[in-house]
């Protein structure tokens, strides 16, 4: 338990005055399909969209505190994880006084983000092996420090933190430390959910748009405790999350087996491709990776991204993250996609 994390403390004194919009759907919580409805300007005539969406999310926020074994006032969704980290920045970061602490190499958008709100951003490079620097972290945490990024598994490097390590931080950062787990499906490590009432500053990010398949629907989530989630709910955009997201959403989290044969496929793919793709000549190292893609060391990252490009693959090079130097990441693709690069890999030249 972190005795010095206070709410009060760290929320934008702005936030915390603000009255939040009333959209008119949300005074009627019970939308009773005898009502008729003349309250929001909408057109009349049936399409399946002509009315605006739940602004609350309530049957998607249903299935998931099903699904996750969470209460549904623990949970906020937003268009993507990349609204739900923007309204963080916005609820607890006062422009140009707060900053936050990421751990590059890590997910890029935190330090995007940090940017566009006028947040300075305090950088605490991973170990060599991509752990976390606990002490020069909680070195650099000042009165100012509102949060912490910690992406488990992470992108671009693959692996998990030490949970021991993780907990510390919980225990020690006096804002809020945000975990993001937008591949935490592909992983064989619990999701820090099950901890979520153990820590007060918490919050947990996931997302429909890796192991659920959804990248285009723009669906993010966002798990901490009540009073962090009305926070929230109090500054996000009335319908942020639309009707036909609502809609594929509870469609998908109705077919989870579907979720898990193909999340198990991408595993089984992701294995047997790292085995593979260390016999290709000009391939140094692959990083052990509890996500749904690889990152390799090669021998010269530019020229082999460009060739790649060249035979009509699209990889990512990361060498130009801290610690990454020469790296590669390879999202694992179909089995067909994956042996098809692998062909690809072993016949470019020197
Ligand atoms: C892909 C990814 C996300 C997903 O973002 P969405 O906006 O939900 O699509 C979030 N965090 C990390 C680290 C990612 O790699």
């Amino acid at each position: 338990m972190n005795e010095n994390f206070s709410l009060t403390r760290i929320i934008r004194k702005n936030v915390s005055d603000l009255q939040p919009y009333s959209s008119a759907r949300d005074e009627f919580k019970e939308l009773g399909t005898d009502m008729i409805f003349l309250d929001a300007n909408e057109n009349p005539f049936e399409t399946g969209i002509n009315r605006y969406p739940d602004p609350q999310q309530r049957s998607v926020k249903t299935a998931l505190a099903e699904l996750k074994q969470v209460s549904a006032a623990q949970i906020l969704l937003g268009n993507g994880s990349d609204e739900v980290l923007d309204l963080l920045f916005r609820a607890f970061c006062e422009p140009n006084v707060d900053n936050v602490i990421t751990v590059p190499p890590t997910y890029g958008m935190y330090k995007v983000l940090a940017g566009i709100n006028a947040v300075e951003n305090i950088e605490v490079l991973l170990s060599t092996d991509f752990q976390l620097n606990v002490t020069e972290i909680l070195k650099k945490q000042n009165s100012g420090s509102k949060l912490l990024f910690l992406c488990s598994p992470n992108n671009p490097t693959g692996n998990s933190f030490s949970e021991e390590q993780v907990e510390q931080l919980l225990n020690q950062f006096n804002g809020i430390v945000v975990i993001d787990e937008a591949y935490i499906d592909f992983s064989t490590n619990a999701s820090w959910l099950q901890k979520l009432s153990d820590f007060p500053n918490l919050v947990i990010t996931q997302t429909m748009s890796k192991a659920f398949g959804m990248a285009g629907i723009r669906l993010g989530i966002c798990y901490a405790s009540m009073e962090i989630i009305e926070v929230l709910n109090k500054i996000k955009p009335p319908y942020n999350v639309n009707q036909l997201t609502q809609h594929m959403t509870l469609k998908r989290l109705d077919s989870m087996g579907d979720v898990k044969s193909e999340t198990n496929i991408i595993r089984e793919a992701k294995n047997i491709l790292s085995t593979v793709l260390l016999q290709v000549k000009f391939v140094k190292k692959i990083y052990p990776s509890d996500a749904n893609f690889l990152l390799a060391k090669v021998d010269n990252a530019a020229l082999r991204y460009q060739q790649l490009i060249d035979m009509g693959v699209v990889v990512r090079n990361r060498s130009n993250q801290p610690l990454c130097e020469n790296t590669l990441r390879f999202t694992v693709g179909t089995p067909a996609e994956n042996l098809k690069l692998i062909q690809i890999l072993n016949n470019l030249e020197e």
